[in-house]
């Protein structure tokens, strides 16, 4: 599944509008969130943010302290 990082995200919404799923929404902190339930782990918000604040847990991306 995607994630975001919120120390990353500057709340542009790309994300929201790539997501096929509708996955991504703007949370009340202006940064984006991840609909666990609904992301199908695609990656295309992954590819289309431009700060890289998104990421796939799945892969063996290497977490970064919260
Ligand atoms: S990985 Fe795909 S389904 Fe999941 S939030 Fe990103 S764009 Fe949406
Ligand atoms: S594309 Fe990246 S920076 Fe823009 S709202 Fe989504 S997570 Fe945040």
């Amino acid at each position: 599944m995607a994630e975001v990082d919120k120390e990353k995200c500057v709340g542009c919404g790309a994300c929201v509008q790539t997501c096929p799923e509708g996955a991504v929404t703007i949370g009340e902190d202006g940064k984006a969130k991840v609909d666990q339930e609904k992301c199908k782990n695609c990656g295309r918000c992954v590819e289309v943010c431009p700060m890289q604040a998104i990421t796939k847990t799945e892969e063996e991306a290497t977490e970064e302290n919260e």
